[in-house]
C-alpha cells in the first residue's frame, strides 16, 4: 500500500507538486497518467526517497517513510523503504552479466551464496530470462533488458514497485509485446504497483485503476471506465480527447436533466437535480456520438441535433468527423460507414447521442 498525504515540492520556487493526495491499495496495480512535465517522476522519486518533499507524509504498508509524526520527523533511507524501482532508461550495470545484475541487491542482504543463487534463478525464471543469465545487457533487446531490470528490482522482495515509463527504452515495434509481458509479470506478483506513463493506451492496458496527474496534483482517480464515463475535470476530459461543452443545467424534464448550451441547444442527460441552476461541464466520448442524414424520433431521450460537417480526418481504420452544432463536436466512425452514408464536408447531418452517454459535472474551483 502507498498512501500520500498533502505532498508538496518546489523546484527553484516553482511548485511542481502541491497538496497531492493518493492511495494505492495493497496488491493494486495503478497507472499514474499525465502529460510530460506534470510531475510524475518527481512524485515517484519522493516515494522512493531519492528526493525530499517540502511537506506532506508518505506511508508504505502503514509505515510512515517520510513526514511528521507528532513532533517526530521521519525520513527513511531509500534502502529502508523496501521499494523496487524500474527507471525510464535502462539502469543495468553494463559490465555485469544478467544474473549478476539481478543478484546485485541480494548481496547486501547478508544471505548465503546458495540462497542468492536460488533467488536469482527464480527471478530469471519469473521474467523468462534463464537462457540469458550469462549474457551482458548489450546482448539483450531493450525489452529483455527492462525485464532484467524488473527482476533486479524484485530481488529484495519489495513491498511496492514503481515503474517510470519502462516502455520508452524498448524498440517501438516491440513495445506492444513488452507491455503484455510486463502486465503478466505484474499481475503474477500481487504487489502494490504504481506504473507511470504519459500514454493513455498504455495506462489502460497496464492497470484497472488510473490516477490522472495534472495541475500539480491528482485530478481524478478511478477505474478505467469511470475515468472515461464519469470524468470530473476539464483537464482530464481534454487529456482523454473527449468532447467538452460548457452549459447550464436548467430543470428536470421527464426524469432527465435538461441542459442548455449557448442559449440555443438543449441536451438531456441522466437526472441530477442537485445541478439545477449551476454552470456545468458536459463531456461525451467521440465514439458515443453517431450521425445520420435523417432525424430520428426522439425516443428514450435521445439527443438529436442538426449540424454541418466541417472536417473529416481519415486514419488507417477510422475517420474522425467534426460537426458544427454552433460548437464543434467530434465523432469517430469507420471509413466504411462514411462511404455507406455518402457524406462529405459541408453536408448537413443529424448528430445523435443518448442521454445516458452525457456526463455532466460542476467544475471544482481550479487550483
Ligand atoms: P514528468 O515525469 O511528469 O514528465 P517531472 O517530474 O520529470 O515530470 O518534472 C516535473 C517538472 O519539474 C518539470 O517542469 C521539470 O522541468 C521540473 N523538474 C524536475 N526535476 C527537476 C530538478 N531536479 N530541478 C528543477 N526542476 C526540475
Amino acid at each position: 500500500m502507498i498512501k500520500i498525504e498533502s505532498l508538496s515540492k518546489l523546484f527553484n520556487e516553482k511548485k511542481v507538486v502541491e497538496n497531492l493526495t493518493l492511495e494505492v491499495k495493497r496488491k493494486e496495480v495503478m497507472s499514474l497518467l499525465g502529460p510530460n512535465g506534470s510531475g510524475k517522476t518527481t512524485l515517484l522519486n519522493m516515494i522512493a526517497g531519492l528526493l525530499h518533499p517540502d511537506s506532506g507524509n508518505i506511508y508504505i504498508n502503514n509505515t510512515m517513510v517520510y513526514g511528521t509524526n507528532g513532533t517526530k520527523k521521519v525520513n527513511l533511507k531509500p534502502s529502508e523503504r523496501k521499494i523496487g524501482y524500474v527507471f525510464q532508461t535502462i539502469s543495468l550495470f553494463p559490465h555485469m552479466k544478467i544474473q549478476d545484475n539481478i543478484a546485485y541487491g541480494l548481496k547486501s542482504l547478508h544471505i548465503s551464496q546458495s540462497e542468492i543463487k536460488k533467488r536469482t534463478n527464480t527471478l530469471l525464471d519469473f521474467v523468462d530470462l534463464t537462457e540469458y543469465a550469462l549474457l551482458y545487457p548489450n546482448q539483450l533487446s531493450g525489452g529483455q533488458q527492462q525485464r532484467a531490470a524488473l527482476a533486479r528490482s524484485l530481488a529484495t522482495e519489495p513491498q511496492v514497485i514503481l515503474l517510470d515509463e519502462p516502455v520508452s527504452a524498448v524498440d517501438p515495434q516491440l513495445r506492444e509485446t513488452f507491455r503484455l509481458d510486463l502486465k503478466k509479470y505484474l499481475q503474477k506478483l500481487e504487489t502494490t504497483t504504481l506504473y507511470v506513463t504519459h500514454n493513455l493506451n498504455e495506462a489502460f492496458m497496464m492497470a484497472d485503476k488510473i490516477a490522472v496527474m495534472g495541475n500539480r496534483h491528482i485530478e481524478q482517480v478511478g477505474d478505467r471506465t469511470e475515468i472515461f464515463d464519469k470524468t470530473q475535470s476539464t483537464f482530464v476530459a481534454k487529456f482523454l480527447g473527449l468532447n467538452i461543452f460548457k452549459g447550464k443545467a436548467i430543470k428536470e424534464q421527464n426524469g432527465h436533466l435538461l441542459i442548455d448550451i449557448n442559449n440555443n441547444i438543449s441536451v438531456l442527460s441522466t437526472s441530477n437535480p442537485e445541478l439545477i441552476g449551476k454552470n456545468v461541464t458536459i463531456t461525451i466520448k467521440p465514439e458515443d456520438i453517431t450521425f445520420s442524414k435523417t432525424q430520428t424520433t426522439n425516443q428514450n431521450a435521445t439527443n438529436n441535433i442538426l449540424g454541418v460537417i466541417t472536417e473529416m480526418v481519415q486514419t488507417r481504420s477510422t475517420t474522425q468527423v467534426t460537426i458544427d452544432l454552433g460548437f464543434p463536436v467530434k465523432t469517430r466512425t469507420t471509413s466504411t460507414e462514411i462511404k455507406n452514408l455518402g457524406v462529405t464536408v459541408g453536408d448537413k447531418i443529424y448528430v445523435t447521442f443518448n442521454f445516458s452517454e452525457v456526463n455532466v459535472f460542476s467544475e471544482k474551483e481550479s487550483t
